[in-house]
């Protein structure tokens, strides 16, 4: 029977092998868990280097966890082997910051978007090529598309091709990967309309993967913040772009340029605040919260406890601001808006 959770993530581990002078492997995301329900938007946002990516990357089968569990469907598909991953990849399908990458030049989008449903047989087969047509006029392209070669088209119209291809199996999730990073600002509200009128017609579940906080808020329903592999903040997205609890997430939000330059100002002192310091300071503690470091609020337990998940509301945070013993202590910090 179909449960009403379609991913569901499960103190999540993820390691790189250990290169050159640093042989210890790397933990890219340490202890990550969140849900998504079918037809849900839940965004992933954080710095460069905060294991967003890294997560989609496992959810797809394309890394293999060191611990945690991954269910997708009801199944377990924590460490798949190739029956498995074909059985999910047609559920599954991803669009990446940049589809050039994966597109062929030297064949026509036709080609290169009828070969999946080729080697799905049966129906599919049938109608791949009519299929391919709606689906690529469904996202906006010209009639003749289809006999058109990648170079040709537009970065917009080719994230639209990256659309259209990972429609073609019906998915049940799609996860994009900073799918809007590259577009200039009217494309990229363009895409994102497209991606939000597919999902009303279609009724599939993304994982919005992205650095910007507005962005993330914009299309999702809940969002999870992570740093350096963990997460400091989730909660519905509103919530946690309107009053951000966890330090790391005020100063996303802070990073973020606003028109006034009385704002811009105070954001800028905020940022300044919050800048990676040099040497020894800013490694993160062993144990500790990750983001000790940077931190204006730093406690000294912060260096050596490692702050649990706490509910706020409808949030939920990781910082020592939030444990039982500081609560009734705590007054949130004002947020600066435009
Ligand atoms: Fe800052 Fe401490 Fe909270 Fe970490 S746990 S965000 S260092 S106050």
């Amino acid at each position: 029977m179909e449960t009403e959770t379609l991913l569901k993530v499960e103190d999540l581990r993820v390691e790189y092998p250990g290169t050159g002078w640093r042989s210890a492997p790397f933990r890219a995301v340490d202890g990550v868990s969140f849900e998504i329900r079918r037809g849900e938007t839940v965004g992933l946002v954080g710095e460069s280097g905060s294991g967003k990516s890294t997560i989609g990357r496992a959810v797809l089968g394309l890394l293999e966890p060191a611990g945690g569990r991954i269910e997708f469907g009801g199944h377990d598909v924590t460490h798949r082997d190739r029956a498995t991953q074909r059985q999910v990849s047609r559920r599954l399908q991803a669009i990446f910051q940049d589809p050039y990458s994966s597109l062929n030049p030297a064949r026509t989008v036709g080609r290169t978007m009828v070969e999946p449903l080729e080697v799905q047989g049966g129906a599919a087969r049938a109608g791949a090529v009519e299929k391919v047509a709606s689906l690529l006029a469904d996202v906006g392209l010209p009639e003749d598309s289809t006999d058109r070669y990648p170079p040709s088209f537009s970065g917009g119209q080719r994230q639209r091709i990256a659309i259209a291809r990972s429609l073609s199996i019906s998915p049940q999730l799609i996860i994009c990967d900073e799918a809007v990073s590259a577009l200039d600002l009217v494309t990229r509200a363009q895409v994102l309309n497209l991606l939000g009128d597919l999902q009303r017609e279609r009724g599939f579940a993304y994982l919005f993967i992205a650095h910007d906080l507005p962005i993330v808020t914009y299309v999702s329903q809940r969002t999870v913040v992570l740093y350096r592999g963990r997460i400091m903040e989730q909660g519905p997205a509103r919530a946690v772009h309107e009053s951000p609890l966890h330090p790391y997430t005020q100063m996303l939000l802070a990073a973020v340029p606003v028109p006034d330059p009385a704002v811009q100002r105070v954001r800028r002192a905020r940022r300044r605040a919050t800048a990676v310091s040099t040497g020894t300071a800013a490694q993160p503690p062993a144990e500790g919260c990750p983001f000790a470091p940077r931190c204006p609020k730093v406690m000294s337990r912060c260096w050596t406890q490692r702050p649990e998940a706490v509910p706020v509301g409808e949030q939920v945070v990781e910082c020592h601001l939030f444990g039982p013993s500081n609560r009734p202590a705590w007054v949130p910090s004002p947020v600066v808006r435009p």
